[in-house]
């Protein structure tokens, strides 16, 4: 397994595997790796001859206000986790290698970053669509894995891949969860032992949608309602959203019809959680 931090080296090693007519899979992440990361390298691995897996806390996706610095990391377990799985290559580049002093070029992907965790995180869509076109760039794969934990985030990224004519597939893998439901997160290790109690309220308001659909509720209003007095009974929770969408467009809903995205972000204390499931009626 190699380890690169910088472009340059990056790019003469790739375009050789290319040359040779080896095809990449990339796993885009921040690091301190989960068994959710894992899923996405392992997909990678078996349907490409090199992975690659980038390391990067990308700074221009925090809001100022956000945890950019507490962010957590820890490199060498991080290492360990995906020399494990046969990962070819590493990308960990510093800032200044991924935002050089006179940086100006920045992507903007609009309308579908209008709503959920794009108005809430002014700017983070703008500063995931540019870092993952600049990696796409770089390590130019056939193949790059995305998980539907971030939701909004895999249609944006698919948006842009069509919009600019960029020449791979995107490929969503499922959400993988703790064994009691909670969605695997980085940043669940800021969570107290009593915060993660509340942040359960996430995944199991799924299974009230479902007893509120078998008993035939199709208010959409009434549906949200339900859904955040719940996850508000759980101490510690602010409701950052809890919407219900249309799962391809991202439009709202006022009735219940077909599939169906309930798409929520928490914060539990000052911990920020995202969780999604696609229902239908
Ligand atoms: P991050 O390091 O949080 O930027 O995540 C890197 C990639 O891993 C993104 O495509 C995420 O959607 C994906 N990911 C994060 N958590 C999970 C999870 N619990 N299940 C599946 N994929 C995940």
């Amino acid at each position: 397994m190699q380890i690169i931090r910088e472009i340059k080296p990056l790019k003469q090693i790739l375009s050789d595997k290319k040359r040779q007519g080896l095809s990449i899979g990339f796993v885009p992440t921040m690091g301190y790796l989960h068994e959710g990361h894992l899923s996405l390298v392992r997909e990678s691995k078996k349907n490409n001859d090199i992975t690659v897996v980038s390391i990067f806390v990308n700074p221009t996706q925090f809001g100022p206000n956000e945890d950019l610095d507490r962010y957590p990391r820890d490199f060498e377990r991080d290492e360990k986790l995906l020399r494990n799985e046969g990962v070819d290559v590493i990308f960990y580049p510093d800032v200044k290698e991924m935002y050089p002093d006179n940086y100006m070029t920045y992507v903007n992907v609009e309308r579908i970053t209008d709503r959920l965790c794009g108005i809430k995180r002014p700017g983070h869509f703008r500063g995931v669509a540019t870092i993952v076109c600049k990696l796409f760039n770089i390590v130019k794969p056939d193949r790059a894995y995305f998980g539907l934990k971030d939701y909004q985030q895999v249609l944006v990224i698919k948006r842009m891949v069509e919009d600019l004519n960029m020449d791979l597939e995107i490929v969503p893998m499922p959400i993988v969860r703790e064994s009691d439901g909670l969605a695997m997160s980085s940043r669940n290790v800021y969570l107290s032992e009593d915060e993660r109690r509340s942040a359960l309220s996430l995944s199991r308001s799924f299974l009230l949608v479902d007893e509120l659909i078998k008993r035939g509720e199709r208010d959409v209003k009434k549906i949200i309602k339900e859904v955040s007095d719940f996850i508000l009974s759980h101490p510690y929770t602010q409701i950052d959203y809890v919407e219900i969408m249309d799962p391809d467009t991202l439009d709202y809903k006022d009735t219940l019809h077909g599939r169906f995205l309930l798409a929520l972000a928490v914060f539990v204390n000052k911990t920020r959680l995202i969780d999604n499931k696609i229902f239908e009626v």
